[in-house]
């Protein structure tokens, strides 16, 4: 029995899990399906694997990381800053790796979780007071639904599954996707591939990166200056976090926006067809804008071919796009995302009477303060619905969901053991609902005439994103209030 049972140690379960060491707190559990901590960052193994959002961002505020050798970090040394807060913050007792959680079933008699993981040794059983997941909204890559593609001859890999092991030197390959993943990818593979071709279903919006080494003097006089790495993230958070303005459609930010991409694209792309198919017709911000020097150079290679429009099927040696063309290829590469907004856990958690959280989401997903939700007590979501940010870093709001964490923590000590669990009412997530969604509106988001993954197509909501900053995010959801939970302070 375990006060905090957490699932998933990527960014968000490791931060929970340090800030229950940091307070004291030793009765917890990290079970992590992986053979290691990371998540994302030790999924995302492809060849330009990057931070899109400038490095100082993308490190806990708790554990400020001096010493970034890029302006956005690589993908690499995310992952060895994340095994390194690990080790450093000692979680090693508390981890279990290879750990995968198969299901956690509210146990009302009991106020407890009780939590059934597979591990290599057999099956692991869990009590704990409070559950916690942070599983992840980009974890389970998805597969498009084309015919013919388990028929396909030569290997087929997905962005998020790399394998180390493929060669694709002198190779005819496919890149399915432009999206973020995709615009690191693509220069990585022209030249050393014989051929790409890129489908592209729909074009991205794409700003200049602008990425460099951080000039050594600068990383020691940062090393030396704590309260300097501090200011630093402190600045670029909130120069990210102006970047709403344009997703509000606030005049002339938007204007700026899309001048800025318009004229990074002209700049690199000369006018006509090749222009022309990788010129967006939907509001700019809609989807995430994409940041990339070398994203257009690569699809002016001569052996490079950009297909504008979708893989339609596959064949054995080829792949055939809308346009009817088919193209020859040796190898395919998924850049084709995520299955968001129906994840796994949703199906192995059950809450009050034996529903599980996929039932409760079966006309999507929703969660009051974008962490708890109805019929669940003492569960708290990380990363789910209304916790994506479509501008700035996912870090500021998943430390934000884990104050709120840690207050209810609070709040379940300071009230005992025989105190009713905490839960929300119907009501009040419908009111967060609404909050949201008031927010939502005349936002790019709303009506910028994309599709994206934050929409879940069962409510129609944008039911992932965060629609405002980070900072209000911070505003409204760090703070746990006993009061929406039906519980007195
Ligand atoms: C290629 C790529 C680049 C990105 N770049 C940026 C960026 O520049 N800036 C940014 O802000 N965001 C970026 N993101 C988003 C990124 O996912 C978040 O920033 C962050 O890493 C999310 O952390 P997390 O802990 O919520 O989830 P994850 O990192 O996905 O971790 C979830 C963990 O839960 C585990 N898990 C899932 N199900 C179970 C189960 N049933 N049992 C046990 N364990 C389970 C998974 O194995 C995983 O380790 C990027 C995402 C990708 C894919």
């Amino acid at each position: 029995m375990v006060d905090v049972a957490v699932v998933g140690a990527g960014v968000a379960g490791l931060a929970t899990a340090i800030q229950l060491r940091r307070r004291g707190r030793e009765s917890f559990v990290v079970l992590e399906r992986g053979g290691d901590v990371g998540g994302t960052w030790r999924d995302n193994t492809y060849p330009g694997v990057a931070c899109d959002v400038p490095a100082p961002l993308y490190a806990y505020s708790f554990r400020p990381q001096p010493a970034w050798t890029h302006r956005y970090a690589r993908g690499a040394q995310v992952q060895e800053y994340l095994r390194t807060s690990a080790r450093e913050e000692g979680l090693g007792p508390h981890l279990r790796l290879r750990t995968d959680v198969l299901d956690a079933s509210w146990d009302d008699d009991g106020g407890r979780w009780r939590v059934t993981a597979a591990t290599p040794y057999g099956e692991l059983r869990v009590r704990a007071r409070v559950l916690v997941t942070a599983v992840g909204r980009l974890a389970e890559p998805r597969t498009p639904d084309v015919p013919g593609l388990d028929g396909f001859a030569g290997p087929v890999v997905h962005t998020a599954r790399w394998d180390a092991g493929l060669d694709l030197r002198g190779l005819r390959v496919g890149v399915v996707g432009t999206g973020a993943s995709a615009v690191q990818v693509v220069p990585q593979l022209a030249g050393l591939a014989e051929r790409v071709v890129v489908f592209q279903r729909t074009p991205a919006w794409v700003v200049p990166r602008r990425d460099a080494e951080v000039p050594e003097a600068e990383r020691e006089a940062l090393r030396r200056d704590p309260a300097a790495v501090r200011a630093l993230r402190s600045e670029l958070l909130a120069e990210l976090d102006a970047g709403i303005a344009a997703r509000r459609r606030e005049r002339p930010a938007l204007d700026a926006l899309r001048s800025r991409a318009l004229e990074h694209l002209a700049a690199q792309v000369p006018g006509g067809p090749l222009r022309r198919a990788l010129t967006p017709d939907y509001e700019v911000g809609c989807k995430r804008v994409l940041l990339s020097d070398d994203f257009y150079p690569a699809l002016l290679r001569d052996d490079v071919v950009l297909e504008p429009s979708a893989l339609q099927h596959v064949e054995r040696g080829a792949a055939v796009a809308g346009s009817g063309m088919r193209h020859e290829l040796d190898a395919l590469v998924l850049a084709t995302g995520f299955t968001t907004t129906r994840p796994p856990i949703a199906e192995r958690l059950r809450g009050r009477g034996g529903r599980t959280l996929a039932q409760r989401w079966a006309g999507g997903m929703a969660a009051f303060a974008s962490t708890a939700v109805p019929g669940f007590p003492n569960l708290f979501l990380l990363g789910g619905p209304h916790a994506v940010l479509g501008h700035s870093s996912a870090i500021d709001v998943l430390e934000a969901q884990v104050e709120h964490v840690l207050g209810a923590l609070d709040h379940l000590r300071r009230t005992g053991p025989a105190a009713a669990p905490l839960e929300v009412a119907e009501r009040t997530e419908a009111a967060y609902l609404r909050e949201v969604d008031a927010m939502v509106a005349g936002t790019v988001w709303q009506d910028g005439g994309c599709s994206s993954w934050y929409r879940d197509d069962r409510s129609g909501r944008l039911a992932l994103l965060w629609p405002a900053s980070a900072a209000e995010f911070r505003a409204r959801n760090a703070r746990f209030d006993p009061a929406p939970y039906g519980a007195a302070s």
